[in-house]
């Protein structure tokens, strides 16, 4: 039997908002437009597509965005999704209004829900990695990483400074409760001395370990840079333990918290989220469905939704090893 042809097309983002997803909106929008087809913009993830608050988007919609934070059309997360029911109520939604194909921008758990709603019904789904935490296979990027992991960055040459003056050691939390990539890449391009993410279990023993000895190098100002999902919960727990075994140094703690969502996306964010939300309305037109689209060497490459959902991405041991070899 021939695929039903896509003529209108509903785009929503959903879960952790990233700087980037207004671009990309922007691309899926403007795409489909030059292509002819009736574009749709879905309010507050999948909330909006149970409460029915479902906008045209034309053109004008998206302009003077490429460069906010955030998203135009609001982001949730929605536990009504999560039922059959919830799905079902969306769906007659979308069909009331002849949507027949969606873009969903967000991270993996908005991709198990777009699995489970492409499974259950005739709609085919396109996911964009929409994550800060650039947690997912099948891509080299994520919308949103690249400017949270520069926004850390320089927050911590900040941190930096000021550590320098008084012979500090500072404690820095970053996002990522599952994944690491944020303190991984922070830390690495601000020379940080210890880096601890949820990947690896953290070695509290070599941890001490290496601050006692530059302790006694008279090296006094030391970053170390926590993973909100660090084994031990975090920046606070950490100085507490190095508190109580170091009882000399003066430590403080930063928590840069949710300053790493916000904020104008990075040219790479723009240009990833552009090219993304091009090619998620061509996989629509080309029959291309229920795939995550993603950039690997360069290449945009399509992971089928049941496959992204389920692969990790994995910290590669050459990354762990710089870690160790640069912070001496
Ligand atoms: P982030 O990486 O920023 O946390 P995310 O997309 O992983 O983003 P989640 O809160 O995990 O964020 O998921 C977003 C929404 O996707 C949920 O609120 C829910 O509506 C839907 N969703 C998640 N998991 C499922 C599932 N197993 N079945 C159906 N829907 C789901």
């Amino acid at each position: 039997m021939a695929e039903k042809k896509v003529t209108k097309i509903g785009v929503l983002t959903s879960g952790g908002d990233a700087p980037g997803m207004n671009a990309a909106v922007r691309a899926v929008v403007r795409t489909g437009l030059y292509h002819g087809l009736d574009m749709f913009g879905v309010m507050r993830g999948y909330s909006g597509m149970i409460d029915d608050d479902i906008v045209p988007m034309d053109s004008r919609s998206v302009a003077n965005i490429i460069q906010r934070g955030g998203t135009i059309l609001k982001t949730a997360r929605s536990a009504e999704f999560m039922e059959p029911a919830g799905r079902k109520i969306a769906y007659d939604n979308l069909k009331k209004r002849g949507i027949n194909g969606l873009v969903i921008i967000g991270g993996d758990g908005s991709f198990k829900g777009a699995q489970k709603f492409s499974n259950e019904f005739d709609i085919p789904c396109i996911g964009l990695p929409g994550t800060i935490d650039k947690d997912i296979a099948g891509s080299d990027f994520t919308i949103g990483f690249d400017t949270a992991v520069n926004t850390a960055v320089e927050a911590i040459d900040k941190i930096r400074d000021t550590a320098d003056a008084h012979d500090r050691l500072f404690i820095v939390e970053v996002m990522g409760r599952d994944a690491g990539y944020i303190a991984l890449h922070s830390g690495i391009a601000t020379g940080a001395e210890n880096i601890l993410i949820p990947e690896t279990k953290t070695d509290i023993e070599a941890l001490i370990h290496s601050l006692s000895e530059k302790e006694k190098r008279k090296k006094l100002v030391n970053l170390v840079v926590v993973a909100e999902g660090e084994k031990f919960g975090g920046a606070n727990e950490i100085a507490s333990i190095v508190r109580q075994r170091l009882p000399k140094a003066d430590i403080r703690v930063c928590i840069l918290g949710h300053i790493q969502r916000g904020g104008s996306p990075s040219c790479l964010d723009r240009l990833i989220a552009s090219r993304m939300g091009y090619a998620a309305v061509d996989c629509l037109i080309n029959g291309t469905h229920n795939v995550m689209v993603g950039i690997l060497n360069n290449t945009l490459h399509y992971t089928p939704l049941d496959h992204a959902v389920k692969a990790k991405d994995k910290i590669s041991d050459d990354w762990l090893r710089i870690v160790k070899i640069l912070a001496s």
